[in-house]
């Protein structure tokens, strides 16, 4: 057996990627599937076309490697997290279509739960906030709005998941009903600190135990795909959430360790070992994984728009063609000139949390060029990421070595060096930026002595290209004061 396949189920597409044993990527499938916005706030899935596109692909990319089943020594998942799917357990029959992680309907839900003072609660188990982005509210909603939903699930009729838990229904042939930690501590019903559902949280959100998938290891042989799916049994053998999976597949397997993702948004992660830290600063707490009974936790934050305030120079602006233009148009300007982009296009995210906040370009004179704006815009990539991990260093006490960077984005050598200067430690990208899929096969092909140890994954990760910080750190801390002051002046605005 010389690979290990991972199924990366995403927010617009499906892919199977499979790796080989020094963890590079040998062969990807891939397909687009269906959004869908009933109504403004709403975000929907097909769960079944999820499910199809996902095995049609990990089919397609057997075939086009010429390749069988066994020689595929294990499959790992990972999954866009919090999107939540109800079906029937008889027929296999999701009930609704899937509410998607962006879809804000529950929103006045958490405002009723925030009001009646039950969001220190919630934090306290579950290390998150009372958003309509984590996955239990919606749960409540399809309960609620389906006819009979509630009763059928108390009599253990339905069945309630996260993608993951979706797909392995599907590939076992309705067999297993699982998750794993790091997706059940997204869901607002997980305690992340007794790794068990929370009858408390259960009963504030009116949730019946029985609907509620079992909480496994993200790396454990849970099963193997029914032999009809893909022309013979794979054992399934890793799970986490997209995040949670980046993190492993980078390797950041030490508390203080963190990556950061560079794609539409940001979001960074800091590995903080066994320790669940309390977030000061409205970041989230989650798990990373667990392997045998082990929790390993982290800090999250993420931002709302990263490498979309690149789409919108090129979409909203028009001043370049494609997003990999803006590092050449950039780098034509020493710096941005005083220019500052704030860019609260969708209000601000962690540390600021600013939903109401509208973006802003300021600072100009009659010199400004479209060059100073794109290095104004990379600017605001580098210093929204610079405040979280401000704020996770002092949620932590764990001062940064380094910073393992992937995503779209990550790709952007100016934006690195940026980086790397902002943030004062050196910023390092990989040499397989498929860290998502990467760290789900990690999680699998551990769980199944394809590779041995975590030091083992671990001495794979190599370097690309190492960012090292080129500024004086009195020069990093007046751009940072002046973005925080220029933040804080739009913002009270
Ligand atoms: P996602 O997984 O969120 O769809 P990706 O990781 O594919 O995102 O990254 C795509 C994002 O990265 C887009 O927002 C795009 O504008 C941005 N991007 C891609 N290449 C570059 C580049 N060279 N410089 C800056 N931004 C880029």
């Amino acid at each position: 057996m010389r690979y290990v396949m991972a199924l990366d189920q995403g927010t617009t597409s499906s892919r199977a990627i499979l790796f080989d044993h020094d963890g590079n990527v040998h062969a990807i499938a891939q397909r687009e599937f269906a959004q869908h916005f009933p109504q403004p706030g709403w975000v929907e899935h097909d769960a079944t076309e999820i499910w199809q596109s996902q095995i049609a692909v990990a089919a397609e990319v057997l075939k086009n490697a010429g390749l069988a089943s066994k020689d595929i020594a294990a499959i790992g998942i990972t999954n866009q997290r919090e999107t939540t799917v109800l079906w029937d357990r008889a027929t296999g029959q999701p009930l609704h279509k899937a509410i998607v992680w962006q879809d804000r309907r529950t929103a006045p839900l958490c405002d009723t739960l925030r009001a009646a003072g039950h969001e220190a609660v919630f934090t306290a188990r579950t290390g998150l906030l009372l958003d309509p982005y984590f996955s239990g509210t919606k749960l409540h909603w399809l309960l609620d709005y389906i006819p009979g939903a509630r009763k059928r699930a108390e009599h253990g009729e339905l069945a309630f998941g996260t993608i993951d838990s979706w797909l392995i229904w599907n590939l076992t042939g309705g067999r297993l009903h699982i998750t794993d930690a790091s997706n059940a501590s997204r869901t607002l019903l997980y305690n992340i600190h007794t790794g068990n559902w929370d009858d408390e949280l259960l009963q504030i959100l009116n949730i019946p135990n029985a609907v509620l998938p079992k909480v496994r290891p993200s790396s454990e042989h849970y099963c193997s795909t029914d032999s009809v799916l893909l022309g013979g049994e794979i054992p399934i053998a890793g799970i986490a959430g997209d995040q949670q999976a980046a993190t492993f597949g980078q390797a950041c397997l030490t508390p203080g360790m963190a990556k950061n993702t560079y794609g539409t948004g940001c979001f960074m992660l800091m590995n903080t070992g066994s320790q669940a830290v309390p977030s000061k600063n409205r970041l989230l707490t989650t798990v990373a994984w667990q392997l045998q009974g082990q929790h390993t936790y982290a800090l999250e934050g993420s931002i709302f728009m990263g490498g979309a305030i690149i789409q919108w120079l090129r979409d909203g602006l028009g001043i370049i063609k494609a997003s990999p233009d803006v590092e050449a148009l950039a780098a034509s300007v020493p710096d941005s000139d005083g220019v500052t982009l704030i860019p609260a296009f969708a209000g601000l995210g962690a540390p600021w949390w600013k939903p109401e906040a509208r973006a802003a370009l300021i600072g100009m004179t009659r010199g400004t060029t479209r060059a100073h704006i794109a290095r104004a815009a990379l600017d605001a990539i580098v210093l929204q990421s610079a405040d979280l991990l401000a704020a996770m260093e002092s949620d932590s006490g764990i001062k940064l070595a380094e910073l393992r960077v992937d995503g779209g984005a990550s790709r952007n050598n100016l934006l690195m060096q940026l980086q790397a200067d902002m943030l004062g430690v050196p910023v390092i990208r990989p040499r397989v930026v498929e860290t998502t899929a990467l760290g789900a096969a990690y999680l699998a092909g551990l769980a199944t002595g394809f590779w041995h140890s975590a030091e083992d994954v671990a001495a794979h990760w190599q370097v690309d290209q190492r960012f090292d910080p080129g500024i004086s750190e009195d020069e990093q801390q007046t751009r940072l004061q002046r973005w925080q002051t220029d933040v804080k002046r739009q913002t009270a605005a």
